[in-house]
């Protein structure tokens, strides 16, 4: 289903990346991974739909409100690769080293096609967060500032 493209992208015999067999629960995870491809990236992944809804953030997730970062969605991935740690070899999609950055939970506050608000619960990164589209595969991601009052 919406893995096609996840699938149509890579060569399985010769990357270590999951193949996407299991299907995601009801749980709300998230990953960040640092991706150090041709350019490095970090890669910010939301648990939706029984997929990771995909995001490469050229300059990472922000962890200061007031800071816009460019977020270019890519591909649905399985949920598996919510722990996918290694090396994608020289010429395959992607190719580079995947780190796990941070990961943990998130709550979902809103959700409409152009807007994603949330809170994330995780090691490195909290707080809440909002995605905004902006265009194309276009995003914005953002830490919003906390209310007052
Ligand atoms: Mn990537």
């Amino acid at each position: 289903m919406s893995l096609k493209e996840y699938w149509r992208k890579r060569e399985f015999k010769k990357s270590p990346e999951p193949g996407g067999e299991e299907w995601g629960g009801e749980s709300n995870r998230f990953v960040v991974q640092r991706h150090q491809a041709r350019h490095l990236h970090y890669d910010f992944r939301l648990e939706m739909d029984g997929v990771l809804k995909s995001w490469a953030v050229p300059k990472g997730v922000p962890d200061e409100p007031g800071v816009r970062r460019l977020a270019v969605q890519v591909e649905d991935h399985p949920v598996e690769y919510l722990n996918f740690a290694g090396t994608i070899p020289e010429g395959g999609y992607g190719a580079g080293t995947v780190e796990i950055w941070d990961k943990g939970n998130y709550e979902l506050e809103q959700r409409t096609p152009d807007r994603l608000e949330f809170i994330l619960n995780g090691e490195k990164l909290s707080g809440g967060y909002a995605l905004i589209h902006t265009g194309g595969n276009n995003w914005l991601l953002l830490k919003r500032k906390i209310k007052s009052g």
